[in-house]
């Protein structure tokens, strides 16, 4: 009698956490205006007596200002900042985004009062090391990508993409080439290709990858000479290299040779250089431009941890041409930004100052304590843990593309989708099970496509839990136990929410 009433009371009290979501120190956390209406100063202050204000000054009415505590405050940014699922949490195996490890020494140099502490309106001659730092990030940027010619500005791999656009534009307008409109762009690419190549003003002619998810020449020269044209209509093409399905595009030299017979520029998307750093220079495969980004292959924080870094990179006949500023070295050894007064063919300023100087110094301090050797074995070590996988998964799930991949894995639904449980209840059963999702449905040209990037960091133990449930989930479906999967995730604050809903309706003010 006595315990059950004892689980009673249990049970009510843990009915009214449920009313608040609040669980297993898992706070649910409401706005601050929420958490603290009506007339509850959190200061006491003496009433004003003799008030100075002169009349007309006091406020008319009330400034709505949460009335809030100091500890309310401190706990609700506290309680919000643990609410961000990151890389320090645990495995991020999302593909095309290299959630990698970010070493904590990266963290420590950018900290270093003589670089945390300088603004960017500072004379030149005060922040030399500043601009050293910036020129040797160029120069290393330049050489591992056989590119000579490096801009950091670009804030994140977007921007380098238009950066890049940009520059192709511009090198054609004063070639007495802006008539050529339009930009090649494989089917399966990042989206924020061809969204970049209509930002300039380009129409898009896309490249059908076909059933091997490849760009083969074939494919490349109808779209090059489509319409029975020459090309030269053809300002230049974009083609991510690994591509976005983890494959090494092979018949890339071939097109690439096509594509400048014809006098177009190639553009490389280069988010995936993690796949190649150490190994391979873009530059020796045709890229004359390609856009780097440090918070994916040079492990600056990102996703929520810190702001993103693209710089572009050039091969000479792009090199007059890129966005300004530059760091060049003057005669005397010393460092300068070069302006467009000095280079006035540039496609001119990108964005205000120098771009993320922060991430400049973590990427090269990332770089150098790999050494070539480092960065030759990350890739190595991005490529293997993928194909482990790949090699463990591939017959439990379908694999659209035969053969090894790159540094990611593709797998697909299929296999499942049959008996109701989709790519989407797949990654929903991941986090019930406390881990991130890998990307799913994309790339867009392969259906119910499940994107997993485990990166180098990744220890054994880690991927092979990874494994151990995507195997479990794949035998329930086999043995028929399919209906829990709708219902994941079950512990999560939030379950199945309503994206589609979310990115069309938002709501982004708050209102009583
Ligand atoms: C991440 C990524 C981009 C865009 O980079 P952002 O820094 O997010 O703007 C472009 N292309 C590919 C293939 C990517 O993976």
């Amino acid at each position: 009698m006595v315990a059950e009433r004892k689980i009673e009371t249990i049970e009510k009290a843990s009915s009214m956490n449920m009313m608040d979501q609040t669980r297993g120190l898992n706070y649910e956390e409401n706005l601050l205006w929420e958490k603290a209406p009506g007339d509850h100063p959190g200061v006491d202050l003496p009433a004003p007596q003799n008030s100075t204000l002169r009349t007309g000054l006091a406020a008319r009415s009330t400034v709505g200002l949460p009335q809030v505590s100091e500890p309310q405050v401190l706990r609700h940014f506290v309680r919000l900042s643990t609410k961000n699922y990151s890389i320090d949490h645990g495995f991020f195996p999302l593909g095309s985004c290299t959630m990698k490890h970010n070493p904590r020494l990266n963290e420590k140099v950018a900290r270093m009062p003589g670089f945390a502490h300088i603004h960017p309106l500072q004379p030149e001659s005060t922040v030399q090391g500043a601009l050293r730092v910036m020129y040797e990030l160029q120069n290393i940027l330049g050489e591992l990508t056989n590119l000579r010619g490096v801009c950091l500005t670009p804030a994140a791999g977007a921007h380098g993409e238009l950066a890049g656009l940009m520059t192709i534009r511009r090198a054609h307008e004063l070639n007495g080439q802006g008539h050529r409109k339009v930009i090649l762009v494989p089917d399966s690419a990042h989206g924020t290709n061809p969204a970049t190549a209509a930002m300039c003003d380009y129409t898009i002619r896309v490249i059908p990858t076909k059933d091997g998810g490849r760009v083969t020449v074939e494919a490349f020269k109808e779209a090059l000479y489509a319409n029975g044209g020459d090309g030269k209509d053809v300002a230049g093409m974009m083609v991510t290299n690994p591509n976005t399905c983890g494959l090494f595009e092979r018949e890339i030299i071939e097109c690439a040779d096509l594509l400048h017979k014809a006098g177009g520029y190639f553009y490389c998307d280069g988010a995936n250089f993690n796949a190649l750093v150490g190994k391979i220079r873009p530059g020796d495969f045709g890229v004359d431009v390609m856009h780097i980004n440090l918070h994916k292959t040079f492990s600056t924080p990102h996703g929520g941890g810190g702001p993103g870094s693209g710089p572009i990179c050039v091969n000479e006949s792009l090199r007059a041409y890129l966005p300004s500023p530059v760091v060049v070295q003057d005669k005397d050894g010393s460092y300068h930004l070069e302006g467009v007064d000095e280079r006035p063919t540039s496609m001119g300023r990108l964005k205000g100052f120098q771009g993320q100087f922060g991430m400049h110094l973590r990427a090269l301090a990332y770089i150098l304590s790999h050494g070539a050797d480092g960065l030759k074995q990350v890739s190595e070590d991005a490529v293997l843990n993928a194909n482990y996988i790949l090699s463990q998964l591939k017959e439990d799930f379908y694999v659209p593309f035969a053969g090894p991949c790159m540094h990611e894995c593709l797998l697909t639904d299929k296999l499942q989708k049959d008996v109701g449980v989709t790519t989407l209840d797949i990654a929903k059963t991941l986090i019930e099970h406390g881990m991130h999702p890998m990307t799913v449905f994309f790339p867009l040209v392969v259906s119910g496509a499940m994107l997993i990037e485990p990166t180098e960091t990744e220890s054994k133990e880690s991927i092979d839990r990874f494994i151990t449930v995507m195997k479990a989930v794949a035998a329930d479906v086999k043995s028929g136990d399919t209906a829990k999967f709708h219902d994941f995730p079950l512990s999560a604050p939030r379950r199945r929410l309503d994206e589609t809903k979310a990115a069309r309706e938002p709501v982004l003010r708050w209102k009583a």
